[in-house]
């Protein structure tokens, strides 16, 4: 059978220093994983399970360095901000999985940015609304190559920061998150079955902030290298 309308290619990710292509299936993204982080969005840094949101497989924006990517200031928000996370992407299938045996499932790791819509995000969690409009969007994932697991091991901590026009605006380190990558694996598996091409963001430190047209942002997580890309102006009324 042919298609009806023309189709597009799979969503894929560069794995880093090769010719490889990591093809994306599901995104899905961790809440307030970093304790100074959930307290500046309000909350508190009670060890609560993790809860979980979702973007589309073609959100991602793959960024090989030292390329600069280019990002259109989104529709619909005045507050459009950076959040950046170690990205975990996964290469074997697993459900129900013991955190002890979580790492099995992990292919790679990279430096991604869970772009948000802040205003639209708090909006909508005000009138107990789901997040997606905040969270879901086009381009929301800017993303490194993939750093696999037989290159750089586990990797569980490490410091990871944010610059805007080279100013530091986010830093922290892995070891910090509330939940390590392992029992996040463990948690979300409860929900889905966790497929080969699934890509998990694992929350973000704190110092979340926002961007506008023309900021160039650059992170970085040691050992996976840098994500930098520039903000371009909104797109026109067509
Ligand atoms: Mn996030």
């Amino acid at each position: 059978m042919k298609y009806a309308i023309p189709a597009w290619d799979c969503p894929s990710v560069p794995v880093a220093g090769g010719a490889l292509l990591y093809p994306v299936r599901h995104i899905y993204c961790v809440g307030r994983n970093y304790a100074e982080h959930a307290r500046e969005m309000g909350g508190d840094a009670a060890k609560e399970p993790p809860f979980f949101f979702t973007k589309p497989a073609d959100a991602i924006v793959p960024v090989v360095p030292p390329d600069v990517g280019h990002v259109q200031y989104p529709l619909a928000t005045k507050n459009y901000h950076h959040e950046i996370e170690l990205v975990v992407a996964i290469g074997a299938r697993g459900v129900r999985v013991a955190p002890e045996r979580a790492n099995a499932l992990i292919y790679g790791y990279a430096v991604g940015l869970d772009m948000t819509r802040r205003d639209l995000q708090a909006a909508l969690r005000e009138i107990k609304r789901p997040w997606d409009l905040g969270k879901s969007f086009a381009q929301a994932a800017p993303i490194a190559p993939i750093h696999p697991v037989s290159e750089v091991g586990y990797v569980s901590r490490g410091r990871i920061s944010l610059e805007v026009n080279g100013a530091v605006r986010q830093q922290g380190d892995l070891a910090d998150m509330i939940w390590d990558v392992p029992h996040v694996l463990h948690f979300l598996s409860q929900y889905y079955e966790l497929l080969p091409g699934d890509l998990i963001f694992t929350g973000t430190p704190s110092g979340v902030g926002a961007v506008v047209a023309g900021d160039v942002l650059v992170g970085r997580i040691e050992s996976l290298g840098e994500l930098k890309i520039s903000i371009d102006e909104a797109v026109a009324q067509t």
